[in-house]
């Protein structure tokens, strides 16, 4: 809709069974399907390597996968039933039902592993749009937890635009607040930000996140931040800080950094679970995400740590949790002692710091020397 019209190209669909079809797009997942008279729930519906929900347009010229729920006749490992996805790390297969309740179940076992949270904490869940800080939110609500949702908006143009909007569809969904920062209409797009700041896209862009992450479960007196970051962020971390061996940044590698002078409680509740899980769990609620990339994160090299861990893992099921695992477990120790704790406060925004400004007010008075305009008022 809106898209401008391609003369003689159509959708190409393929199914495992190598049964090709040609339809005329662009036209909804869900509409696909009803015109092959294939059921929305027994199939997962895949363009390149994404999952594609059933309200998402697919447009001409595409090709697109439909893969059998049905993986390759396995059984439930609970029911027996035909399952929907497989799980070789913990030699299991579950229908989608028993799935669901497996992946609530893992999120539960972190949190209580870890001590992230108890039911009478405000959690000030950080959603982005895409799909794990969107699952983040929808499953700590499903378990009764207290949450409210924060998003920033840092002006990366269409990116942004749908990425507010699937916020704030979660946030209708699940009749929970969403706070929203409009941090471009108070200073301008992230990207001329980081140039004028003299940062990298994703270092002024993290930056910027973590300072309002803070300081809004500050402000609004929030227990606990917790973040979607899942096992594929948290393993390609540990692998890039091991092969660079930075020790101050490898004390840090854990699902749960405890409140400390000004930084409030950081938690990671998805940390047991996958990419692939999690992108299935969206799919079966029908959740509705943002799937592009972020345009500003396409060459980070924390997407090669996750290509090599996801090689090794097909050759040898379970690698990628034992390395995070077991790095917890007993590695970590060894690099916690090393951590720097911030001593002082920022002199323009009172948040914790090791040196006179914090590194967002470093940032920020960078860029806006550089535009030559007073500074802003009323900062957030
Ligand atoms: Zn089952
Ligand atoms: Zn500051």
């Amino acid at each position: 809709m809106g898209k401008p019209i391609i003369i003689d190209c159509m959708i190409r669909v393929v199914e495992r069974n190598g049964k090709e079809h040609l339809i005329e797009g662009p036209k909804e997942v869900r509409a696909i399907l009803r015109k092959l008279n294939i059921l929305e729930n027994t199939v997962l519906v895949v363009k390149g390597d994404e999952l594609l929900t059933p309200d998402r347009m697919v447009e001409d010229g595409a090709t697109i996968e439909l893969i059998p729920v049905i993986s390759g006749g396995m059984k439930c490992r609970v029911c027996g039933q035909t399952a929907v996805i497989a799980i070789p790390r913990h030699n299991a297969a579950f229908c989608k039902d028993h799935f669901l309740e497996f992946f609530k179940n893992q999120v539960t076992r972190a949190i209580k592993e870890h001590g992230m949270f108890r039911k009478k904490d405000r959690i000030l869940v950080c959603v982005s749009g895409g799909k794990d800080s969107l699952v983040l939110w929808y499953v700590l609500t499903e378990l009764g937890y207290n949450t409210t949702g924060l998003y920033i908006n840092l002006g990366i143009n269409d990116y942004s635009t749908t990425s507010k909007q699937k916020a704030l569809k979660a946030s209708e969904a699940l009749k929970r607040e969403l706070i929203i920062k409009e941090f471009h209409l108070e200073y301008g797009s992230i990207k001329a930000v980081a140039r004028r700041g003299g940062r990298s896209d994703c270092s002024a862009c993290g930056t910027v996140k973590r300072h309002y992450f803070n300081k809004v479960a500050i402000d609004e007196g929030f227990d606990v931040v917790a973040t979607g970051h899942n096992l594929d962020d948290e393993a390609a971390r540990l692998l890039g800080n091991l092969l660079r061996w930075q020790w101050e940044y490898l004390g840090r590698v854990t699902p749960v950094l405890e409140e400390a002078r000004g930084l409030k409680k950081k938690v990671k509740p998805l940390c047991r679970l996958t990419e692939h899980e999690i992108a299935t769990y969206a799919f079966l609620k029908g959740i509705d995400y943002i799937v592009e990339e972020c345009p500003m994160s396409r060459h980070s090299t924390s997407l090669l740590y996750k290509e090599a861990l996801n090689r090794i893992e097909l050759q040898s099921p379970g690698t990628k949790h034992y390395f995070y695992q077991e790095y917890l477990r007993t590695g970590r120790k060894v690099f916690q002692d090393r951590l720097g704790t911030p001593v002082g406060v920022c002199s323009s925004c009172g948040m914790p710091t090791t040196e006179r400004e914090c590194s967002f007010c470093r940032l920020i008075s960078r860029y806006l020397d550089s535009v030559k305009r007073p500074a802003a008022t009323g900062s957030q």
